[in-house]
């Protein structure tokens, strides 16, 4: 029997919700209200330097307001990093990840040395230089050993996808040189324990999916189903984010503002309640996953 449907949302605190953000919180609510299911939300503030204080708060009144209301209190990702360090412990103990005592411009030199500065979305993909060990240097970060070879995977939204990880990413970052667990590990770690079985999220992190389901792989975890909802443009055609000028979510109209996201989502009716969105949502995608017909 399918595992009861659980999905979440999971936003940073690195400020209020947005028009784009809401688009993320809506989808997935509707989704698990479409499935019977439970709706969580994980405040993901592990990346400290980037978190705002009290923006978490401010994120579960803006929620809270538009009437998207979890069902368990939310986690705090800060909570948990002996559950990270123990997923670290794992890998590290099998072998899966190493110490790498790499500087940015270590690895920029060991990419020039092979003719190859290879970059991806402003990263360089990894060399694999700490592999062997760590050259005498001090141990930074740590990062995952990946094999080689293609990871497929379906999107409920955008259909078949594929990512060579060794490849496009390299031995990817599971703590920092901060100091600061990586996004990576914290989301696989708290995906699996708050036993999600559908993320529903922004299209800007499709392309993080594969490296989530590699450690999933590396962990003996579960893989969720997964689709990724539009993101809202700004003006300057990129995604809509505080560096270009999103505007927090206005509250005052909260009918106007899921309108605004339901749109986003193709939802065609004007819903004049949580429930007409609902059953836009279900006539929408009922065909992408077992949804009851109407
Ligand atoms: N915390 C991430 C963000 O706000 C989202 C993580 C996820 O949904 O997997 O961009």
């Amino acid at each position: 029997m399918a595992a009861r449907y659980v999905g979440r949302f999971a936003p940073s605190p690195t400020g209020p919700l947005h028009a784009g953000s809401l688009v993320a919180a809506l989808a997935s609510w509707l989704d698990a209200r479409a499935h019977g299911g439970r709706w969580l939300v994980r405040i993901e503030d592990v990346d400290r330097p980037r978190c705002v204080a009290g923006a978490d708060q401010v994120i579960l009144r803006q929620l809270a307001a538009c009437g998207l209301a979890p069902d368990e209190p939310p986690l705090w990702q800060s909570g948990r990093s002996s559950r990270y360090e123990a997923a670290l412990q794992r890998l590290a103990s099998e072998g899966r990840a190493y110490p790498c005592g790499c500087s940015r411009r270590d690895i920029e030199q060991a990419l020039a040395a092979r003719g190859r500065p290879r970059e991806r979305h402003g990263e360089l993909v990894y060399p694999g230089t700490c592999r062997t060990g760590l050259h005498g240097r001090a141990a930074r970060a740590w990062r995952l050993r990946v094999a080689p070879g293609s990871v497929h995977w379906n999107d409920r939204r955008l259909g078949p996808q594929q990512q060579d990880v060794a490849a496009e990413v390299g031995d990817f970052v599971l703590r920092r040189a901060d100091g600061m667990w990586a996004y990576q590990l914290a989301v696989v770690v708290d995906d699996a324990e708050q036993g999600i079985t559908d993320v529903v999220r922004g299209a800007d992190l499709t392309d993080n999916t594969a490296r989530q389901i590699v450690l999933q792989q590396a962990l003996a975890l579960a893989t969720p189903r997964y689709l990724h909802t539009p993101l809202v443009l700004g003006p300057n055609g990129e995604k809509l984010s505080k560096q270009n000028g999103a505007q927090p979510l206005d509250t005052a109209d909260p009918l106007a503002a899921l309108n605004g996201a339901a749109r986003v989502l193709g939802l065609a009716a004007q819903c004049a309640s949580a429930a007409d969105a609902l059953a836009a949502w279900q006539r929408q995608w009922r065909d992408s996953y077992n949804l009851p017909g109407d």
